[in-house]
């Protein structure tokens, strides 16, 4: 019961967020200049936070760490091949993708943290639902900077949304180790971390070298501090 109202919650903040994104297209410079701080917060603030917590029982967190850089160069390796070579749309469709994955994962974050205790699981809940809004914004803003239409970014802000519900009803099937789970976290903080600083800033910046922008992406790493920290 509690953990419905959880998914309901999670879909609506993550919806709320992506429409707020498509709302106010025309400062698109503003919104991926935010969404780039938003997307480096969550990998600094609370994917490798949350990796170590899950894993430190089976590695180091030098250990976990080098999974976050092993993630970076994969991305790195992946954005390059020629895949995305002559056309921006199928980078925007990985990169939803992968938000849509990780989102998938806040879900079964969820989830496992309630299996382990429920003040642990409250206390995951808040992180993921303050930062949810996030990831509806940075879901739009990586398919509409990369030439995607609205209907594409809202079919992904959609698939984005309905990711945490199905996190966390897969774990009422089955447990998952928390060290495997501390490293796909990890995974992710690297994807992420690559995302922004490859991606969403300098695109922000690109086309607006304008002190706001600069500001904007300072704030979304400081509001998704201030979200993971002080409410969490
Ligand atoms: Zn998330």
């Amino acid at each position: 019961m509690l953990l419905t109202g959880i998914a309901l919650a999670a879909f609506v903040s993550t919806m709320a967020g992506g429409l707020l994104a498509l709302r106010l297209r025309d400062q698109l410079h503003l919104i991926l200049g935010f969404s780039a701080g938003a997307v480096i917060g969550v990998a600094f603030f609370d994917l490798l936070p949350e990796a170590v917590n899950f894993g430190f029982k089976f590695r180091s967190p030098s250990e976990i760490m080098s999974f976050t850089a092993i993630g970076f160069l994969f991305y790195l390796v992946l954005d390059r091949i020629s895949l995305f070579h002559g056309d921006a749309a199928p980078r925007g469709s990985v990169g939803a993708a992968v938000l849509c994955c990780h989102s998938l994962l806040d879900g079964v974050a969820i989830g496992l943290a309630f299996q382990a205790s429920r003040a642990v699981g409250i206390i995951v809940t808040i992180a993921v639902l303050t930062h949810d809004f996030s990831d509806g914004i940075n879901t739009m803003s990586v398919v509409l900077k990369n030439r995607g239409d609205r209907s594409v970014a809202f079919r992904w802000l959609v698939l984005d949304a309905v990711a945490p519900v199905l996190g966390i009803a897969a774990t009422l099937l089955f447990t998952l180790p928390g060290g495997g789970f501390g490293i796909v976290l990890a995974l992710f903080a690297g994807f992420f971390l690559y995302i922004g600083a490859s991606d969403l800033i300098p695109e922000s910046y690109h086309a607006h070298p304008k002190f706001l922008t600069t500001a904007m992406t300072v704030a979304g790493a400081a509001v998704l501090y201030l979200a993971i920290r002080c409410i969490g």
